[in-house]
């Protein structure tokens, strides 16, 4: 279980997974489908996106292109997945397709640019698993207990009678392996291990894609996270004594290193192992005062509502947000937030 917030979505009723397999098979031959996922993309978006777009194509759906707002650049540990093809920029996208689907995106805001594609697609189908989400879409596929996207996507897949092959296989494993931080956090259930089971049986190489996606980055990069490991800061009386370590990351630092900023996702895993504080918090610049947040739990706190009251969002034990002004400016306002955000016990 991922969130208990009130008022959560429970998973898909029958008529929600019928209606989205209505919207898929009811596609005239020549239409146009448009996959997007979410901005600044991880391997849940881009692995359920393509994996799920491999599988229309094996529908016979001809006119399919997928997407995510801001730079078209792919990061490069997913640079080798299956499906890279259908990608576009978001500037080339279909302008009004007869369906648009949505992959891993919590709400419109997570949409940039591309949000008007919800308001000119003839459907809009949202395949998802925060249980922030905000149901957007004329169809919800939102299962707040599932372990990534991907687990929505291979059940609509299988709805559709799109059998698993080795490339849609390898695009939802990274999604899986991914959000369940290579099946090591608490949404690792029996039903993970069963789907991965299913995924490793055509044959994919589980350790040639961790060591790919998880294992392997530039020398520059390593020096960066060692620049950046070096000034973390512990504070043990924060968030009611359960202790914060926090780190930040400028635009200098990634210049100077010659990196570009996706590598920064990682280092928040540096971080958290921190024995002495159950919450860690990783502030990336990404603009002149504006910076993208991380937030980790190892139970104690809800992350989730700390990134919501600040304009973000996620899961309880791993969300974000955007922050504005100073680094300290951001982490003055995180850290009055925590206090409100323990869970009992
Ligand atoms: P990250 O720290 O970027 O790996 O993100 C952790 C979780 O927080 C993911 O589930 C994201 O979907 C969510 N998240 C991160 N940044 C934002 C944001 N600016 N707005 C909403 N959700 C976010
Ligand atoms: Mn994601
Ligand atoms: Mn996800």
């Amino acid at each position: 279980m991922t969130d208990a917030a009130a008022g959560a979505p429970e998973a898909p009723t029958g008529g929600e997974w019928a209606a989205a397999v209505a919207a898929v098979r009811q596609l005239p031959a020549d239409a146009r489908v448009l996959l997007i996922c979410h901005v600044n993309p991880d391997g849940d978006a881009l692995g359920s996106m393509l994996g799920f777009g491999l599988g229309l194509r094996r529908l016979g759906v001809r006119q399919l292109q997928a997407t995510f707002p801001g730079p078209p650049e792919v990061p490069e540990p997913f640079r080798w997945l299956p499906g890279l093809d259908l990608l576009v920029p978001q500037d080339a996208a279909y302008p009004d397709p007869e369906l648009v689907i949505c992959f891993d995106v919590a709400s419109e805001s997570r949409l940039g640019d591309l949000v008007d594609r919800l308001g000119s697609a003839g459907a809009a189908l949202v395949l998802d698993h925060h249980a922030s989400n905000t149901r957007f879409g004329g169809i919800n596929l939102v299962d707040p207990h599932a372990a990534a996207t991907s687990v929505v996507a291979e059940g609509l897949l299988d709805r559709l009678g799109v059998p698993l092959d080795a490339e849609i296989a390898a695009c939802l494993y990274v999604a899986l392996s991914t959000d369940t931080g290579s099946f090591r956090f608490e949404a690792t259930t029996p039903a993970v291990h069963e789907m991965a089971a299913r995924l490793l049986a055509t044959g994919i190489r589980p350790g040639e894609i961790s060591q790919r996606i998880f294992d392997t980055r530039p020398f520059g990069a390593v020096r960066l996270f060692g620049e950046a490991i070096g000034r973390a800061r512990l504070e043990p009386g924060a968030a009611g004594g359960r202790g914060l370590v926090w780190t930040y990351a400028t635009l200098d630092d990634l210049a100077r290193h010659d990196q570009p900023p996706y590598v920064l996702e990682a280092l928040i895993d540096s971080v958290r192992c921190t024995a002495e504080a159950d919450v860690s918090c990783v502030v990336k610049q990404v603009a002149a005062g504006e910076w993208a947040v991380s937030l980790r739990s190892k139970g104690a706190v809800d992350v989730s509502r700390v990134a919501v009251a600040l304009g973000g969002g996620g899961h309880r034990f791993a969300a974000g947000f955007t922050g504005r002004g100073s680094a300290d400016e951001v982490v003055d306002r995180i850290r009055a937030e925590l206090d409100g955000a323990l869970l009992a016990g």
